[in-house]
């Protein structure tokens, strides 16, 4: 592997490989590495420039940028500039259809199929849009290290399921990066801290996040340098522009501007983040606009944003519930986002948990600098640590009569891996069809197909022979690969799973309620299946062996059999498990004693037929 020299501000120094760590943001993004020479993260910034790049895209006459750039066409081109794209990640028409009224630019109708963003006549994934900032990340990056940048550790919120993971991975390839791995924001800020870096430390830990446009805020408990996310809870519509636009509310019932509204809504907004900042350190702004003086005080301003905040307060207190803890539990709160700047802030959050929170690390930076920390992790020069997380929902595969055959169980740590081995029910059945669902019912078509494929090329067996082995393999970065392998004749075939489309909290969160508010009906119906399942199977047996074996049989025995056979049949379109069970065991009694009596006949003739 080549040695590349790298250069930060003047120091000169050797390093294996630069692995970068990023914060793909909603409002804004940044890259961060671990400085070679004081060994500290450090957030890259050009000259006389601030770390953070919008994560704003505009699509000029020839150009695109990114960046500030962008940001400056926000008002003046809204139809040619991309922001929060980040929302849209591994997301249908369907998921953000309610809320795409708040977007300024247009969004592609098309029920369940992924989001698409229109500019002009090109149409473009979120995955695209977000390769388009990490491309800039990456330039800038390069630019600043004078070195090329390959590699990076790319954070994303603790709610993202499978399909927004992979879609930030892939978003990473596209901009040409090697993703090695996604963590999550919370996880990141948490590690920026400090915690989680001594071996035997055990800790929980609340991280409060209120960034531009979302709030999270996520439980974490660290125990032995392992992170588990035990809760998150949030608004993906929430954030300091909600600040800006409670602001831009009052100064237009205070004032009378001539001319049309929503052209002063615009302007006023611009004033209002200044405004809002301005306040996070003094108390009183003053401004004038459109002729006018205007003014806000630190007080009003508190007026104006304390229900808000309260919002987040309440979802803290759902996250506490969630995770089944108690406000005292809480070891340390970790302030991230720019949001959390404003005083008001961090006193309602103290005065919620009782504790004073962590704020000594800049807030817009907390996350990268957390991201670099892991990409020095895994670039070998730390400890050798993981982090964990758990999947949301329970993973599994169809098996007969529809049933959900749970592989990962809800709340597995990750990276998971679980085996279960499988068989054909048909003679000479040469594929097998493995769908992969999410959910915690019982019946695969009341949880969420993940993805399908068919293992061929299985050599003919009789049923039951073969041993088909299927394996679920989640990584460090939530993405479940499946493999499937008969393991007589090696034939083999995997996929990694890209969900179709993403799964929202509120889908998670209705899935499981579902699932509990099924858990009886479900159950019953589990019950029932596999009993039919097996009465099934009996009958196909039964009537190969009969027909394979009919000049050893009496009449008697098959006339019994037949019987038997019949009134299983019967039993079967009754619905009725205790009737089927009942009939399934009459049929074997009926065919036990003569199937014993043939097998002797056929050991007594293979012994036979063997010379010893
Ligand atoms: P995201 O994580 O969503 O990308 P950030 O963490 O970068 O967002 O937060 C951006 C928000 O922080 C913006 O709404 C911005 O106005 C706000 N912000 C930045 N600095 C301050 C400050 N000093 N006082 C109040 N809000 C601030
Ligand atoms: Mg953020």
């Amino acid at each position: 592997m080549a040695k590349i020299a790298i250069n930060i501000a003047t120091g000169t120094l050797q390093q294996e490989e630069m692995i970068v760590g990023i914060d793909l943001g909603t409002t804004n993004s940044l890259v961060a590495i671990i400085h070679p020479e004081s060994k500290k993260p450090v957030a890259l910034k050009e000259h006389n420039s601030n770390s953070l790049v919008p994560s704003v895209i505009h699509f000029g006459q020839h150009d695109i940028t990114v960046g500030n750039e962008a940001k400056q066409y926000l008002v003046s081109d809204a139809a040619n500039t991309v922001f929060s794209a980040k929302r849209l990640m591994g997301k249908t028409y369907n998921d953000v259809k309610n809320n795409s009224t708040l977007l300024a630019y247009k969004i592609i109708d098309d029920e369940n199929k992924l989001v698409k963003v229109q500019v002009g006549d090109i149409f473009y994934s979120p995955v695209e849009l977000s390769s388009f900032i990490l491309k800039e990340l990456k330039k800038q990056a390069e630019h600043i290290l004078k070195t090329p940048v390959g590699k990076a550790v790319i954070t994303v919120p603790a709610y993202f399921n499978d399909a927004q993971r992979q879609a930030t991975r892939d978003a990473g390839k596209l901009a040409g990066l090697d993703v090695l791995r996604i963590i999550n924001e919370p996880t990141a800020a948490s590690l920026a801290y400090g915690f989680g870096l001594n071996q035997g430390e055990q800790k929980t830990i609340a991280v409060y996040d209120l960034g531009g446009g979302t709030f999270d805020i996520s439980i974490l408990n660290i125990n032995g340098g392992i992170f588990e996310v035990l809760s998150t809870n949030g608004d993906t519509y929430l954030g300091g522009d909600d600040l800006d636009a409670a602001i831009v509310d009052y100064w237009l019932a205070q004032n009378t501007f001539a001319g049309d509204e929503s052209t002063h809504r615009q302007g006023l907004r611009l004033k209002a983040e200044e405004a809002k900042k301005y306040l996070s350190a003094n108390g009183l702004f003053k401004t004038v606009y459109a002729g006018k003086h205007i003014s806000l005080s630190r007080q009003q301003f508190e007026a104006l944003i304390k229900p808000i905040i309260e919002r987040t307060i309440t979802s803290c207190k759902n996250a506490l519930k969630d995770a089944g803890l108690k406000k005292n539990d809480i070891d340390e709160i970790v302030m991230v986002g720019g949001s959390t700047r404003v005083p008001l802030v961090k006193e309602m959050v103290s005065s919620f948990f009782e504790k004073k929170p962590n704020d000594t690390v800049d807030p817009d930076e907390v996350v990268a600098l957390g991201a670099a920390i892991q990409a020095d992790i895994l670039a070998g020069n730390t400890t050798n640590m993981l982090l964990l997380d758990v999947t949301p929902l329970s993973l599994g595969l169809e098996t007969m009569g529809g049933l959900m055959d749970v592989l990962l169980p809800r709340n597995s740590k990750i990276p998971a891996k679980a085996a279960r081995q499988y068989t054909t029910y048909k003679d000479g059945q040469s594929g097998m069809k493995i769908a992969v669902y999410q959910g915690e019912r019982d019946m695969v078509k009341d949880n969420r197909r993940l993805a399908e494929f068919n293992l061929t090329g299985i050599p003919g067996m009789p049923a039951g022979m073969p041993k088909v082995e299927i394996s679920f393999l989640i990584n460090a970065d939530g993405i479940l690969a499946v493999n499937a392998k008969e393991l007589r004749s090696g034939v083999e075939q995997s996929i990694e799973v890209k969900p179709q489309y993403g799964l929202t909290d509120e889908d998670v969160e209705k899935m499981l309620l579902d699932s509990m508010e099924h858990a009886k009906e479900d159950m019953e119906l589990r019950g029932l299946t596999e009993a039919k399942t097996e009465a099934e199977q009996l009958l196909q047996t039964t009537e190969k062996f009969m027909h394979k074996n009919f000049e050893n049989l009496t009449q008697d025995e098959i006339t019994a059999t037949s019987l038997a056979m019949q009134a299983l049949q019967l039993s079967l379109d009754m619905n009725d498990k205790n009737l089927v069970q009942t009939k399934t065991e009459a049929l074997n009694e009926i065919s036990r004693p003569y199937a014993e009596r043939i097998m002797d006949l056929a050991i007594g003739k293979a012994m036979k037929g063997s010379k010893i």
